[in-house]
């Protein structure tokens, strides 16, 4: 089995009372006292690559370190199982993918070997996304309370899949969603729990410029010229495409260049074709810059979130949409299409600009290129947002009073 062991943590929970507050912290030791005696077993289908993976990465070692027995493991797939899992995530977003049963009947084999081979441990048994959602299956045997953690928009699925998931998720115990209006009706509890950053990872952390100067040379950018950033895996859902034509209208009046860094996830067999897609579309045309960034480049991120001028996240449909909060974070102004998690984190004209369209996205550019006062304003609000709402801190604070909500049959839970 894959089992994700944190060594030496990088961030200790004491460093964060200078970003949240002391009493913030001690609220979080209280709560984990409670908890102290459960293993929450996290699963999911990847250690690197997309949200996912980024929050366990920082939430398992804080959890911990406030004395909680939390654990990350991964199922095991093969590359067709995996292929299967994406069209499920596609379909899932609404669009229109031919599934068969053969997609059906070999997830529930790799289930079946996952559920041979893996050791369900947890008292808590914490499932993320529809991958290993067919653990569940072992209920009986294992576990005190099993959560689903769904972190996609299933409000307007592809009938047949959600039906066949909706099967799994029944069992469980309760249903995590990061917004209202991503969830579905279900007859099981329903927590609503938006996802968050962590501000001391190296992905969010305070730079030094001369590390950002270091990244812009590795990667041949000129500092000097505005920058356009959109950081997302290449993925059509992502919309790298419709960057690039955004670009092509501001471009027109506005001197300034496009960064479209991404990478590949474990999870995701299609990145590599999209990568080839976005290079042809934006062959000949100049100041595009398409950077490939290995996994576990969160420095590299970082700085490249840090020197832009306007981050744009032109998704067609989205999760929550870290990367708007890692930018907000960084007070940059976000232009960013209004799907999925992307208005909870975007208010309108606020802390950022929410778009519609290619057209929509190249003239809310082409506004914060030419007026920096507004643009540096949009990003202050956007950082007080997120210190209020998305920050780690609160995420693990929401999932502890939610294991205590369910794991106490009888004792009333007093803090
Ligand atoms: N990310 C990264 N390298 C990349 C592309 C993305 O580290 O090349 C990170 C990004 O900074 C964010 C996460 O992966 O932390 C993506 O999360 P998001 O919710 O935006 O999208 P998802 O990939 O989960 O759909």
């Amino acid at each position: 089995m894959d089992s994700k062991t944190f060594v030496k943590p990088k961030s200790q929970l004491r460093d964060y009372e200078a970003v949240v507050g002391r009493s913030c912290i001690e609220e979080l030791r209280a709560i984990a006292d409670k908890l102290s005696r459960k293993v929450v077993q996290n699963i999911n289908s990847t250690f690197v690559g997309g949200g996912v993976a980024e929050i366990l990465e920082h939430m398992v070692p804080l959890l911990n370190q406030l004395g909680v027995d939390a654990r990350w493991d991964i199922i095991r797939g093969n590359e067709q199982f995996f292929e299967v899992t994406k069209k499920f995530h596609n379909a899932l977003h609404g669009k229109n993918e031919k599934i068969t049963n053969n997609d059906f009947e070999l997830f529930k084999e790799v289930t079946r070997q996952n559920l041979r081979e893996m050791q369900l441990v947890g008292d808590i048994m914490f499932i993320h996304d529809p991958q290993p959602v067919g653990l569940i299956t072992k209920r009986n045997e294992v576990g005190e309370k099993w959560f689903w953690r769904c972190h996609i928009d299933v409000s307007k699925p592809n009938k047949k899949v959600w039906e066949f998931l909706r099967g799994f998720v029944l069992n469980y115990d309760a249903a995590v969603f990061s917004s209202p209006s991503f969830s579905q009706q279900l007859p099981i509890r329903q927590f609503m729990i938006t996802p968050s950053i962590d501000p001391l990872s190296d992905k969010n952390k305070e730079l030094g410029q001369e590390i950002i100067e270091s990244v812009l040379n590795k990667y041949e950018i000129n500092s000097d010229k505005p920058m356009i950033l959109q950081v997302s895996r290449f993925d059509r859902l992502k919309d790298p495409v419709g960057v690039i034509e955004a670009f092509e209208i501001v471009r027109k009046s506005i001197d300034c260049q496009l960064i479209l860094a991404g990478g590949t996830a474990d999870d995701d067999p299609e990145s590599a074709e999209v990568l080839e897609e976005v290079r042809n579309r934006a062959e000949g045309i100049s100041d595009v810059h398409i950077l490939l960034v290995p996994p576990g480049s969160d420095l590299e991120i970082n700085a490249l979130q840090r020197a832009a001028t306007v981050v744009l996240q032109k998704s067609l449909r989205e999760g929550f949409g870290l990367t708007i909060s890692e930018a907000l974070w960084k007070a940059k102004p976000v232009v960013a299409m209004a799907v999925g998690g992307i208005p909870l984190q975007i208010k309108n004209k606020l802390t950022g600009l929410l778009c519609y369209s290619v057209e929509g996205a190249a003239f809310d550019l082409k506004q914060l290129l030419s007026n920096s006062e507004y643009a540096q304003w949009l990003g202050r609000n956007g950082r007080e947002h997120v210190r209020e709402n998305f920050l780690i801190t609160n995420h693990l604070k929401d999932y502890m009073l939610m294991f205590l909500a369910l794991s106490y049959k009888s004792d009333v839970v007093q803090l």
